[in-house]
Formats: C-alpha cells, sequence, structure tokens
C-alpha cells in the first residue's frame, strides 16, 4: 500500500512542479497563471498535451520545441523533478495528513519563489505577503502544525512570534550591513520570505532555518566562484538558500536541535 502511495505522491509532485513552472514564468510578468495554455515563446505554437508530460516529454523532446527546436530552458525538468522528490518524502514523513498537505502547499510556493529569485533577482509579494496570512491562519486552525497537543492561541502566537522574529531577524542583519558594508547586504524580500517561514513553521524553525541557509550558503557560494560559475563580485540570490534551510527545518521535525526541540 504504502507503494501505491508512495509512487502516486511522486506523480502527484511532478504535476505541481509543471505548475509550479507556470507560475516561475509568468509570475514575475503579470501574466495570468490560468490563461492562456501553455506556449513556445519563440513560435507561439501551442504546447500540445503529449508534449505536456511531467519529466517524460522533456526527456523524449531532449529539452528543444518541438516546432522550432528552440531550446527549452532544464529548469522545467529540475523544478518537476525536485518537487516530485519532496512530495515523495514529505509523504514518507507526514503519511497522508493535513500537516503533508499544508507542507506540500508551503514547499510548492517554495519552490516557485526560489526559482523566481534565481531568475529575476526579486522575491514576489503576490507570494510571500499571502503566505504569512495563510501561515498563520492555518496554525490557528490547525494548532498541531506548531506543536503537539497545544490550543489554537498558542499555535497562533508560536506562529506570529516567528513571523516577527523571522522579519526582524534578517531586517536587523541587513541594518547592521548597511551601516557596516555602506551596501545592500540583505533584499527586502529575503526578510519577508523568512517571515512566510516563520509563519508556517514557528519561532524554533527560524534559527534552524537562518543557521542551514548560511551553511548551505556558504558552501554553494564557495563552488560556484571556484568553479567560475559566478565571480566574487556577482550578485547570489539569497531566497534559494533560505528555502532550503526552511525545508531541511520541515524534516527536521521531531528531532532536537541546540537543546530545543523542533515540534
Ligand atoms: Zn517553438
Amino acid at each position: 500500500m504504502t507503494i501505491t502511495f508512495s509512487v502516486f505522491s511522486f506523480i502527484l509532485g511532478i504535476c505541481l512542479g509543471s505548475f509550479a513552472n507556470v507560475c516561475i514564468y509568468r509570475l514575475p510578468k503579470g501574466k495570468s497563471i490560468a490563461w492562456p495554455g501553455s506556449f513556445c515563446p519563440r513560435c507561439k505554437k501551442g504546447i500540445l498535451w503529449y508534449d505536456n508530460i511531467p519529466l517524460f516529454s522533456f526527456l523524449l523532446l531532449r529539452g528543444k520545441c518541438r516546432f522550432c527546436r528552440e531550446k527549452i530552458s532544464p529548469r522545467y525538468f529540475i523544478v518537476e523533478l525536485l518537487t516530485g522528490v519532496l512530495t515523495l518524502l514529505l509523504f514518507l514523513k507526514f503519511n497522508i495528513s493535513l500537516e503533508f498537505l499544508i507542507y506540500l502547499i508551503f514547499i510548492l510556493s517554495l519552490i516557485i519563489v526560489s526559482f523566481i529569485d534565481i531568475e529575476n533577482f526579486l522575491i514576489p509579494d503576490c507570494i510571500v505577503y499571502p503566505g504569512i496570512a495563510l501561515g498563520l491562519l492555518l496554525s490557528f486552525l490547525y494548532p498541531e502544525l506548531q506543536s503537539q497537543g497545544c490550543g489554537p492561541l498558542a499555535a497562533l502566537k508560536t506562529s506570529f512570534l516567528g513571523v516577527l522574529l523571522g522579519g526582524g531577524f534578517l531586517f536587523l542583519i541587513g541594518y547592521l550591513g548597511g551601516l557596516i558594508f555602506k551596501k545592500e547586504a540583505m533584499g527586502g524580500g529575503d526578510v519577508k520570505l523568512l517571515a512566510m517561514v516563520g509563519a508556517f513553521l514557528g519561532y524554533k524553525s527560524v534559527f534552524l532555518t537562518v543557521f542551514f541557509s548560511s551553511l548551505v550558503g556558504a558552501v554553494i557560494s564557495l563552488i560556484l566562484i571556484s568553479l567560475k560559475i559566478k565571480k566574487r563580485t556577482d550578485y547570489i540570490p539569497y531566497g534559494p538558500y533560505l528555502v532550503l534551510g526552511a525545508i531541511i527545518s520541515i524534516f527536521w521535525k521531531g528531532y532536537y536541535f541546540v537543546g530545543f526541540l523542533i515540534d
């Protein structure tokens, strides 16, 4: 049974990844995500349904448009695979539960945010503001999201402290960085993104997220610079690292982190 559901969650994940790709392409351009159907940006021909199957179509078409052979960004494949794997991992950790559903929505929006940040150097307000509100609301409606056996008001408080801490933390770093280095060290988008993470995961996970995002960020930046993919002076967006840190925090649930339980 578990195997059937595992396969199903992976398929659900790659379909959601396909939807995420539409959002990543259209949201920064201010276009509707519901209409029209997908089309090739070069020859404007509509994508046929059988060329729109997650993962497989990209491989069958070898990453090119069927009509004009325009190269399709590997990002489409990467996002579908990543969403599929994370949905599968969520199922394996939380089974079929409200937590599974809530974290799935959360992770999907995080994936959309991070790839928009990678491609456009911006974090879309139209995701993070509703995200903060949704995190607060869901904590109140489903307190188990914040802690086993706590009441709606206590869960709302944990979530609200997460928003304050998440927002305040990066704002302070950005402010101090601005004073010391006389340039913007932390974008306003990152502040809002960490506030959203705090709303969903609570204030304790904000520490965990910042810890892991700086660690992963330092390592990946070093690799990118030493492989000469990025120059030392290039701007490397911080949003994707925050997202990585937040995803690690979700899977850390139920374990201790420097003396306190992430629950
Ligand atoms: Zn084309």
